[in-house]
């Protein structure tokens, strides 16, 4: 009996080391609940109020203000994974989470020329 609740302890200390993915999403969607109104990382559900969202920037866009400074720069990217997730995946893996953030985007507004799969997509490959 002793060693079946020191296994067990053993077990439980695993899994909050570990914190497989079923267990963050359930915190993740938990603390939804606690924050409405943010996004969310696409993968483990943790809003945005309590995880750092992996910046993908996918384009780069020009634009002189003169007189003030002469040529700007802004650039144009998304966030659907959080840090962590994003650095557990592949990027091949990671294509799945941008492609179903780029799909929300019919219901918002998103500047047409912003909204280019195929840019998410090539950054995405390309590690960004
Ligand atoms: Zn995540």
């Amino acid at each position: 009996m002793k060693n079946i609740t020191i296994l067990l302890l053993l077990i439980t200390a695993l899994i909050i080391l570990i914190e497989p993915l079923p267990l963050r999403q359930i915190r993740g969607y938990y603390h939804q609940s606690m924050n409405p109104g943010y996004g969310h990382c696409y993968r483990c559900l943790e809003p945005w109020s309590n995880a750092k969202g992996h910046y993908t920037q996918y384009a780069e866009y020009k634009f002189t203000d003169e007189p003030y400074s002469g040529i700007r720069k802004y650039s144009v990217g998304c966030f659907s994974l959080c840090e962590r997730c994003w650095s557990e995946l592949t990027p091949r893996k990671r294509l799945p989470y941008y492609k179903k953030l780029y799909d929300d985007w019919d219901d918002i507004k998103v500047t047409p020329e912003h909204k280019d799969w195929n840019l998410i997509e090539k950054a995405v490959l390309e590690g960004k």
